[in-house]
C-alpha cells in the first residue's frame, strides 16, 4: 500500500487518540484536513490562527512523536491555515511559501521544522569587511502595523514607528525609543517597524533582538576574545532594534560596547530603535552618556488603552482568528480587563478556549469567571504581615528590628515604608496598620506616609526603594 498524507495522517490520529481525552481530540484533531505530503513534510490544514497557536502550544509534543513514528526522524509539518476573511496584511508567517489566493478564501502556509522551534540568530558573527552579508532579522512577521490598532495611547509612537519605518535613519527620530508598562504593545511595534522596512527596502539589513541576548552574546564575545568582531557585526547593521534596554542597567561592560556601536551607526545615519518598560529619566544604572544619547532623538510613550481601543484589539483579534463572540462580552472583558493587552488578549484566548472545550456557548457568566480569574491574579490582597516581611527582607533586617523602638534612619525609614504600603495595599485603617507595625498609633503612621511620599519625590535612591519594593509586593 502507497504512503499518502491520508494515510500517514490517520496512523497519527489513532495514535493521539490514544494519548488524550476525547474530548479533546474532538475539538482540536477532528477538524484537522491532511493536505499533501511531500518527502517528510506533511502539510495540515487547520481552520483559523488560534487553531493553529493553541495546537503548537498544546499539542506539539504528541504531534512530533506521532509523526516520527510514521515518517522517521526527518518528519515536518506544515500548517496550512484557511480562514475565511482575513484582517489586513498580505504577508504570510514565514517567509518560505507565499498565501495562495483563491477566491476570497486565503491560505497561509506555516513550515515548522519539528526540531528546533525559535531558530537562533544563525551568523552571530561575520568577518567584517563583506558587505554583501545576509543576515536573518529575527523579526515575527505577525507583529505589524496592520493589526496593530490606533488608539490615543500609542498614537505617537505607531505615527513616529511608521515615519521611521519610511525613511530609517532619515528622519529626527533616531534614536527612536518606544516605551511603557508591560503588555503594551512595544515589542510588536518594534518588530512591526523592522517588517516594513523589510518590506520597503527589502536590501537593508535589519536586525532584532533583546537587551538580554544582546547581553549574552557579548559576554560569550569576550569570554571567546571575539569583541571585535562581535563590535564589527553590530556596526554593519542598517536598522538596529533593541529590545527592552532597561536590561542594561547595571551592566557596564554592555553598556559600554552598546555605546561604540550607537555612535557609529548614528554617524552613518544608520537608525537605532529601542524599547524600554522605563522613560529615559526614570532609568536607573544606566550610564548618563547613554542616556544622553537616548534622549537625541524621540522617546513615545505607550499609555494604557482606553475602553474604545480595548474593543477594537479584542475584535480585531476575533476576526483575525475568525471566532466570532458577542458584542456584550466582548464589551464586558474589555471594560475588566484594562491595564494590560496581553492580558486582555489571554482572557480572550481561554474564554475561546474554554467555550470549545465543553461546547458551550460564550455567556456572560462563562466571561465573568474568566475575567474573575484574570483579574484575581493581578489584584491578589496582600496582608499587613507579608508587606513588613517583604520590606525588612529587602533591607536584611528581622521584622523585629524593624516593629522596635529604635530611632535609627534606616531602620526608621524601613518602618515608614511598610506603613506607606500597608495604607496602599490593605484597606486597614490607619489605627490598625499602626497597631501592627511596632504598636504605634495613627499619627504616627499618617507621618509616615507623608514623609515617604515627600522623599520619593525628592531623593532618587528613596524612589529607587519604593519602585523596588511596589513590585515585589504587586507580583
Ligand atoms: P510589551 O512588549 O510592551 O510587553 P507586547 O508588544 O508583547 O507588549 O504586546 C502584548 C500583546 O498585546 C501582543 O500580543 C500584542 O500584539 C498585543 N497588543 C498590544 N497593543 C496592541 C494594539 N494596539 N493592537 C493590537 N494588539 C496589541
Ligand atoms: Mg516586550
Amino acid at each position: 500500500m502507497s504512503v499518502t498524507a491520508q494515510s500517514v495522517w490517520d496512523n497519527c490520529l489513532s495514535f493521539i487518540k490514544d494519548n488524550i481525552q476525547p474530548q479533546a481530540y474532538k475539538t482540536w484533531f477532528e477538524p484537522i484536513k491532511p493536505v499533501k505530503l511531500t518527502n517528510k513534510a506533511l502539510s495540515i490544514q487547520v481552520p483559523s490562527k488560534f487553531f493553529y497557536e493553541w495546537l503548537e502550544e498544546h499539542y506539539v509534543k504528541l504531534l512530533k512523536v506521532a509523526l516520527v513514528k510514521e515518517l522517521g526522524n526527518t518528519a515536518r509539518l506544515v500548517y496550512i491555515i484557511k480562514m475565511e476573511n482575513t484582517y489586513g496584511n498580505k504577508k504570510p508567517f514565514t517567509e518560505k511559501i507565499p498565501s495562495a489566493n483563491r477566491s476570497g478564501v486565503r491560505a497561509q502556509e506555516i513550515d515548522v521544522p519539528i526540531k528546533n522551534k525559535s531558530p537562533e540568530l544563525k551568523n552571530p558573527f561575520i568577518i567584517p569587511g563583506i558587505r554583501n552579508v545576509k543576515i536573518e532579522s529575527q523579526l515575527n512577521p505577525n507583529y505589524n502595523f496592520d493589526n496593530f490598532l490606533e488608539g490615543d495611547s500609542n498614537r505617537l509612537a505607531r505615527s513616529a514607528g511608521m515615519a521611521v519605518a519610511n525613511k530609517p535613519g532619515g528622519t529626527s527620530f533616531n534614536p527612536l525609543l518606544i516605551f511603557g508598562g508591560v503588555g503594551l504593545g512595544k515589542t510588536h511595534i518594534a518588530h512591526a517597524i523592522g517588517v516594513d522596512i523589510k518590506d520597503k527596502y527589502p536590501e537593508k539589513m535589519v536586525l532584532y533582538i533583546s537587551a538580554e541576548k544582546f547581553t549574552q552574546q557579548y559576554i560569550e564575545s569576550v569570554k571567546k576574545n571575539t569583541r571585535n568582531d562581535f563590535i564589527h557585526f553590530y556596526q554593519l547593521i542598517d536598522v538596529l532594534i533593541i529590545d527592552d534596554v532597561q536590561f542594561f542597567s547595571g551592566k557596564s561592560g554592555t553598556q559600554d560596547v552598546f555605546f561604540h556601536i550607537f555612535n557609529h551607526l548614528h554617524q552613518n545615519g544608520k537608525q537605532v530603535i529601542l524599547t524600554s518598560d522605563k522613560a529615559p529619566v526614570d532609568m536607573q544604572d544606566i550610564e548618563q552618556r547613554l542616556l544622553s544619547r537616548f534622549k537625541w532623538g524621540l522617546s513615545a510613550e505607550l499609555q494604557t488603552p482606553d475602553f474604545e481601543t480595548r474593543v477594537s484589539i479584542v475584535k480585531n483579534k476575533l476576526y483575525r482568528d475568525g471566532v466570532e463572540m458577542p458584542n456584550d462580552i466582548v464589551e464586558y472583558v474589555a471594560k475588566h480587563i484594562k491595564s494590560n493587552v496581553r492580558e486582555l488578549e489571554g482572557a480572550i484566548i481561554s474564554l475561546i478556549a474554554q467555550s470549545s472545550f465543553n461546547k458551550k456557548e460564550v455567556t456572560i457568566e462563562l466571561a465573568k469567571q474568566v475575567v474573575e480569574k484574570f483579574v484575581k491574579n493581578t489584584k491578589r490582597e496582600v496582608s499587613i504581615d507579608y508587606i513588613q516581611k517583604v520590606v525588612s527582607d529587602y533591607f536584611q533586617m528581622d521584622v523585629s528590628t524593624l516593629q522596635s523602638k529604635t530611632r535609627k534612619r534606616h531602620i526608621v525609614q524601613a518602618r515608614q515604608l511598610a506603613m506607606f504600603f500597608a495604607k496602599k495595599f490593605t484597606k486597614a485603617s490607619l489605627a490598625s496598620i499602626g497597631s501592627q507595625i511596632g504598636k504605634r498609633d495613627h499619627a504616627t503612621v499618617l507621618h509616615a506616609c507623608k514623609t515617604v511620599d515627600n522623599l520619593s519625590s525628592t531623593d532618587k535612591q528613596f524612589r529607587k526603594y519604593v519602585e523596588d519594593l511596589t513590585k515585589k509586593l504587586s507580583l
